[in-house]
Order: structure tokens, then C-alpha cells, then sequence
């Protein structure tokens, strides 16, 4: 990461940018989940496999590994024996242990998912993942960070201190967890009960980068990672099917384009600078018309690949009918979605969500000026895994906060 941070914090004031506490550190034998093309011909050659096989090898191994989802190397059939052998030696196919998976009444589900800390006598760290399935697709919703750097106001995971960056191996690991559980590897069976969403038979369809953390604050591995996922020789989700969401982070949003070529969303929330400064200090660093400009260069932008604006809906703070008619001026020539997000509350959250009759008429007003304004309703309520509500277990709610939280969104 290039960004200092401590010169970050220093010059802009109220503005806290929190440093990775923690570095990740290789175990004895480190998983092969995440691995390019490149890497994996760096282990083969380091194994002794010749040069003159390492093409062919590697291509074997991207199959079992991405195609087939295998979880030993025993199952590498097309590997000859001793080959597997050295591999089991030396690696594993490890993915991010699961240590608790809830399902919600909607179908949505919630994997806890246990990653090594720097030190191996502490305590692990832990991410979420969550899957949402709808109507023709299936969403996954995807962490790049344990905790994150920044402090939105309205964010439960902002309130957490970053622990440390996610690796491109845990965070396509994420990826092959959703598909292991799910039975979404060739050949396998759903759980019961899980209903395939799409005609072709595949659960994750969509990848969102919109969990635990900023994933243009990890750059390199969310970049190494999607880049995995997308290869469509391998897992063969679609860059337009994958978004990376950031709350500004303008350096990257160039290099977001170019070298991954993902969609972009952005979590605008507010339409003015002071008000963007509290909500999302980062604003501080970055202020509106800077991150404009960058979403108007943004590599490959066009009407059919549109950048999403994320607006949470903030009762009395951002969700006036003149906000919204300044957010439509404010986007006015870029390719552009909106996206109305209704507040999440968590216990201790400063905000509420506005009523649903403020974000009728807020939505109205960015209907009427040509866009369409999907308000997205919160899934997966029951089980705390709407968005900004990530947080891992380290801090885990009391059963009471649970009810409470259930019953907010019943009374919806
Ligand atoms: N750090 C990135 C991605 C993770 S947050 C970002 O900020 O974009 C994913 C989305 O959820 C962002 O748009 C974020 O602003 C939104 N969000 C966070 N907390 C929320 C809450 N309590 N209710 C609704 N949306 C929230
Ligand atoms: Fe971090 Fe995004 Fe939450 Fe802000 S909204 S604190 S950037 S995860």
C-alpha cells in the first residue's frame, strides 16, 4: 500500500485513518486457494516439476482447483501420484474455516469464517460472507479486511479497529467456501431446502465487494483475488458481474478500472462536503468533486457499464427532496445507477433509517430525473447481515440486542 497513513492523519483534522494492526503470516504448509497461474508455476517449479511441464501442470491444477472445487489433492485424478504426494507435503487446499453458518427465513445466508492471527497464541481473527439469493441470481457478498480503516458514522464495521488486510487467497477463499456450502461445484447436491436460483444451476452468480472493510484500502489482494475469480477457465464470474464498492478511495479508482475491470460503486451518502465529511471522513481527504472526477474517468465507463451511487437513507440528515434533486444534478453526465439504501440500525447507531414515505418520495425525484432507484430492502435482517452490519464475533451481540433488532424489522 502506497497511501502513508500516519501523514494522512496528521494533516487532516478529525480525520481518522486507522494503520493494520497485524501482517499475515504463511503457515508451514500455505493453501493453494487464491494462487494465479503465475504463483502456482513459482510452487511447481520450487517442487522440481521441469519447466518443460510446468504449463501443463499448472493447467491441471487451476481445473481442480477452480472448475472442480476439490478440497485434496487425492481427488486430482488427472495429477499422477507422486505429484500429489510432493503437493500434500508441502500444501494444502485449505479455505477460511467455517465456524458458524445461519440461514436466514429469506434464504440468505451468514458464514462466520475464522482467519490466523499474526501471532499463533492469540485469538484468530473473524470475517463474514454472506450469500443473498434472489430471483435469476445469487449474490455474494464478499470481505476484503477484518474491521476497516475508516469511521462512517452509520457503519457497525467502522466502529471496529482494522485488524488486518485479507489475503487474495482468504478472499477468494470466501468465494469457495459459498460454493462448498452451497454444493455449487459440478456434480454436487444443494442442502436441502436451498432453492438453485438460476436456469443454469449455478448459487453464486454475483460477487460484491461490500462486506467487512475497503477494498481499495487492500488493493493488491482484492485485484489478485477477482482477477482469479473472474478467469474463465476457472470460477468464471463475469467482471460484470463482480462489483467493488468504496466509500472514495480516488488514488485507486483509476487502477480499480484498469487492472481489474470490475464494476464500480460508490458510497456517496451525501451531496455536500460538510455533510459528506462527517458521514464518510474519508471525505475529508478525498471531497466530492475530487471522487466525481475519478468516477467520470472511470476506465471503461459507459451507459451499459454504469457506476452505482450508494445512498443510505438517513432519517433527517441526507433524505430531504432537495438533497435528492442535488444528487440528480450532482450525477448529471455520468453513466450512473442509484442505489437507495434504507439504514441498517445496530445498537449504539447514532442514525435511524428515514420513513418509508421520505424514501418513496426521495426515490420519486431520482426516478423522474431518468434514473431507475431500486430502493434495496435489507435481507437477511434475522441474522444480522444487511450491509454495514458485519461485524465479526469478537464482539458478538447480546441475545436481547438480537431480539430487539428482529423485531425492528418486523414492525416494518
Ligand atoms: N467499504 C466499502 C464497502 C463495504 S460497505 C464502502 O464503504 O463502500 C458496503 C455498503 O454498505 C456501503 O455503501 C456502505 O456505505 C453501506 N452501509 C454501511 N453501513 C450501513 C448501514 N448500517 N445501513 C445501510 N448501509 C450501510
Ligand atoms: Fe469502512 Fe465501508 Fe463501513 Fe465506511 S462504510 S466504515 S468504508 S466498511
Amino acid at each position: 500500500m502506497s497511501i502513508d497513513l500516519q501523514a494522512a492523519t496528521a494533516v487532516i483534522p478529525g480525520f481518522v485513518e486507522k494503520a493494520p494492526l497485524e501482517r499475515y503470516v504463511d503457515p508451514d504448509r500455505p493453501s493453494l486457494v487464491g494462487e494465479s497461474r503465475a504463483e502456482l508455476a513459482i510452487a511447481l517449479g520450487e517442487l522440481g516439476v521441469p519447466q518443460s511441464q510446468r504449463k501443463m501442470r499448472v493447467q491441471q491444477l487451476w481445473h481442480w482447483l477452480y472448475v472442480r472445487g476439490v478440497t485434496s489433492f487425492d481427488a486430482m485424478t488427472s495429477v499422477s501420484k507422486e505429484l500429489r504426494a510432493v503437493l500434500e507435503q508441502r500444501f494444502t487446499l485449505a479455505r477460511p474455516k467455517v465456524v458458524a453458518e445461519q440461514i436466514s427465513v429469506d434464504g440468505t445466508r451468514k458464514w462466520l469464517l475464522r482467519l490466523p492471527g499474526e501471532n499463533p497464541n492469540e485469538r484468530p481473527h473473524e470475517v463474514e460472507c454472506v450469500y443473498i439469493p434472489e430471483t435469476g441470481r445469487g449474490t455474494l457478498c464478499v470481505s476484503s479486511q477484518v474491521g476497516c480503516t475508516l469511521t462512517c458514522t452509520f457503519c457497525h464495521t467502522g466502529t471496529q479497529r482494522l485488524v488486518r488486510n485479507l489475503t487474495a487467497g482468504e478472499i477468494v477463499g470466501q468465494i469457495m467456501v459459498a460454493r462448498d456450502r452451497l454444493g455449487d461445484w459440478p456434480g454436487q447436491c444443494p442442502p436441502e431446502g436451498a432453492i438453485v436460483p438460476t436456469d443454469g444451476g449455478r448459487f453464486v452468480t454475483n460477487i460484491v465487494m461490500m462486506g467487512m472493510g475497503e477494498p481499495l484500502y487492500n488493493f493488491e489482494a482484492v485485484r489478485d483475488a477477482l482477477l482469479v475469480v473472474a478467469d474463465n477457465e476457472g470460477i468464471a464470474i463475469s467482471k460484470r458481474k463482480i462489483t467493488v464498492s468504496t466509500s472514495g478511495v480516488v488514488p485507486n479508482i483509476e487502477r480499480t478500472g484498469e487492472e481489474i475491470g470490475v464494476m464500480l460503486a460508490v458510497s456517496l451518502h451525501a451531496v455536500r462536503n460538510d455533510l459528506r465529511d462527517e458521514l464518510v471522513p474519508l471525505n475529508r481527504k478525498y471531497p466530492i468533486e475530487a471522487l466525481l472526477e475519478a468516477c467520470r474517468n472511470y476506465p471503461g465507463l459507459t451507459n451499459a457499464k454504469r457506476i452505482t451511487f450508494e445512498y443510505v437513507m438517513l432519517k433527517g440528515v441526507n433524505d430531504s427532496l432537495s438533497d435528492a434533486k442535488a444528487l440528480v444534478r450532482l450525477l448529471a453526465g455520468i453513466p450512473a445507477k442509484i442505489n437507495l439504501i434504507p439504514f441498517n440500525p445496530w445498537p449504539g447507531a447514532i442514525h435511524e433509517c428515514s420513513d418509508w414515505e421520505t424514501i418513496e418520495k426521495f426515490s420519486e425525484v431520482v426516478f423522474g430525473a431518468g434514473y431507475s432507484a431500486p430502493v434495496r430492502t435489507p435481507r437477511g435482517r434475522d441474522i444480522l447481515a444487511a450491509c454495514g452490519q458485519l461485524k465479526s464475533a469478537t464482539e458478538k451481540l447480546s441475545a436481547r440486542e438480537r431480539m430487539a433488532l428482529r423485531a425492528m424489522a418486523m414492525t416494518e
